[in-house]
């Protein structure tokens, strides 16, 4: 599953359930920047696998976006919710293998026994359903579809990241045996990132930083698969010029409104100055940062310690983001 080409390969694999933010439009940027300042190709994937959560329109928002931004990809973009026969088949590879297991609990029941992950939202599956009799099994697969969990082993899977340095995860400490496809029949992120990034020979992911603790289980699901591993950026959080968390609730960051205020070049200076690229904001095109960009700019420019680092953007006419700017209408 690798690509013949021996340049790097970037890729952008938005999940279309909401409209684009800046920090979307972030990552977007600088893994275009880093393949591109290297020669390398970029590549978009639409991961819609979740195709109820992600309808058409959003997705074809999200190029149309990129587009207005002078991203350009070097294949047509790959539709995740187009490629389940694909993923099923590796699956069944791991069912072959004794990997898989079906795992009937609820998600009141999980919200009850499984350990919160320190620090964030996952939950640590307690094993609940690993080892489930072959009668009991059948009797509960009459009563409900079950979700398919994949056995983690009691190992630590380790991998240097350009921004965040050493980052590791003992699997079974760290989240437990996790899904790979869900009750519902959908496949879950895990495998269909890792099957799509292999696929496409992809060998550099730049993403956000909310994505990291799931990189130790896609390094396992890669060694499972025998797929490379590419090499992993993960970008830290944009705050506002008074350092605030950008939400949506505050209407700052959504592309929509922002296009109303400020031009794509605008917008594209506004990130480039917030992430070192450019001394102080000024319109600028994707094009003429291929130039400026290095990974060690970003680095200088993250605030706080590597795992928790945040990105400071410059305030931002006109909006809420602006300490004295003009509320929006
Ligand atoms: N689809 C994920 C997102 O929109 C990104 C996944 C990835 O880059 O691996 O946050």
């Amino acid at each position: 599953m690798t690509s013949a080409s021996d340049r790097p390969v970037g890729r952008f694999a938005p999940s279309p359930s909401g409209e684009m933010h800046l920090g979307n439009l972030l990552c977007a940027m600088l893994s275009y920047l880093s393949v591109r300042s290297q020669g390398g190709r970029f590549l978009l994937r639409i991961e819609d696998v979740d195709l109820p959560r992600c309808p058409a329109h959003r997705s074809r928002q999200c190029i149309d976006d990129l587009k207005r931004f002078g991203f350009r990809w070097d294949e047509p973009p790959l539709w995740q919710s187009e490629r389940t026969a694909f993923y099923q088949r590796l699956l069944d590879g791991l069912t072959m293998r004794g990997l898989i297991y079906p795992c009937f609990c609820t998600r009141a029941q999980l919200q009850r026994e499984a350990a919160p992950n320190e620090g964030d939202t996952q939950w640590i599956y307690p094993g609940t359903c690993r080892s489930l009799r072959p009668a009991e099994v059948s009797r509960l697969l009459r009563l409900r579809r079950p979700a398919l969990r994949l056995r983690v082993p009691e190992r630590v899977y380790s991998f240097r990241d350009l921004l965040c340095g050493e980052v590791s995860e003992e699997l079974q400490r760290g989240c437990g045996d996790f899904v790979l496809r869900r009750s519902d029949g959908l496949f879950g992120y895990q495998l269909a990132a890792v099957a799509d990034d292999a696929a496409s020979g992809v060998t550099e992911v730049v993403r956000g930083r909310d994505i990291l603790t799931a990189t130790p289980r896609q390094l396992y699901l890669q060694e499972l698969l025998g797929c490379p591993r590419p090499v992993y950026a993960h970008i830290p959080l944009l705050v506002d010029a008074g350092g605030r968390r950008l939400a949506k609730r505050d209407r700052d960051i959504g592309l929509s409104v922002l296009v109303r205020r400020c031009s794509p070049e605008e917008i594209l200076g506004l990130l480039a100055a917030a992430c070192g690229l450019l001394e102080e904001a000024r319109p600028v095109t994707l094009e003429q940062l291929i130039p400026l960009f290095s990974w060690e700019k970003v680095r200088r420019r993250t605030e706080g310690p590597p795992e928790r680092g945040v990105l400071r953007l410059p305030p931002i006419a006109g909006s809420g983001s602006a300490p004295q700017g003009k509320e929006l209408p």
